[in-house]
């Protein structure tokens, strides 16, 4: 693998406050992304947006209108994570598919190629643009694009079961499990859309839990611990 996107759930960003950012969190995803770069690993962020928003727990306002906010609660969190990037040494680059004025670049593949090539990490916020859809859709969609070997995705949970750990204490972990299976048994490892996406573009996924000590660098180092989703 030379080139892979990293999908951070925002609850996983929130850590034990699930709500807002935790900075120890974001500063040790920062310290293992460093260590890979200086590998020579080209990496590409998404950042969820659920520890601000997410449009569909409104049942009150236009859900248009509520996914838009959950689609700026995205930059709002590239925006930050890439700070703290920048803190801990990196060169960063925050790509939106809507223009964000001189806050964010607006996305193409061709720049969004060109910055990794520069050595840069690059982030893309916003999702897909459009609402009715997540940001692990819009994960898939970027990963594709630009060509990603593999996506990683790192959650508050440490890989796919066949049922809900925190209900059933009997759910067993899946080491390896083939998209189409995550599919027809619902395991919601990431949303139907985004299974799809990733089963029709044969993109593979690799879970793992991001409060793991050093799970990103595991995972890319051979000793994963998670679930690894083939295609
Ligand atoms: N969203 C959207 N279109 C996209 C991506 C995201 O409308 O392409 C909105 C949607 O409202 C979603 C919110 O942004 O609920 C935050 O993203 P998500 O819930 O996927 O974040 P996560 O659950 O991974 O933290």
């Amino acid at each position: 693998m030379k080139r892979v996107l990293l999908k951070l759930s925002g609850e996983a960003l929130a850590g034990d406050k699930k709500t807002g950012f935790d900075e120890a969190t974001c500063i040790g995803v920062a310290q293992q992304v460093r260590k890979l770069t200086e590998e020579g690993y080209q990496i590409a962020v998404v950042t969820g947006g659920g520890n601000f928003w997410r449009g569909r727990t409104s049942e009150t306002i236009d859900r248009t209108k509520a996914d838009q906010i959950g689609m700026l609660a995205t930059v709002m969190n590239c925006i930050y994570v890439s700070e703290i990037f920048r803190y801990a040494g990196m060169k960063t680059e925050v790509f939106t598919p809507f223009v964000c004025g001189a806050f964010t670049s607006l996305f193409s593949k061709d720049a969004a190629v060109a910055a990794l090539e520069e050595g840069k990490v690059i982030f893309f916020a916003g999702g897909t643009g459009h609402p009715y859809f997540s940001t692990d859709t819009g994960a898939v969609l970027r990963a594709v694009e630009i060509e990603a070997d593999a996506m990683l995705l790192a959650k508050a949970i440490d890989g796919i079961y066949d049922s809900d750990p925190k209900v059933n204490p009997e759910a067993k972990k899946y080491d390896e499990i083939s998209i189409q299976e995550v599919i027809d048994r619902k395991l919601a490892a990431v949303d139907l859309t985004a299974s799809i996406l990733c089963m029709e573009n044969r993109m593979p996924m690799l879970v793992f839990g991001l409060n793991e000590e050093e799970s990103i660098v595991r995972t890319m180092s051979g000793s994963f611990t998670g679930t690894k989703v083939t295609v």
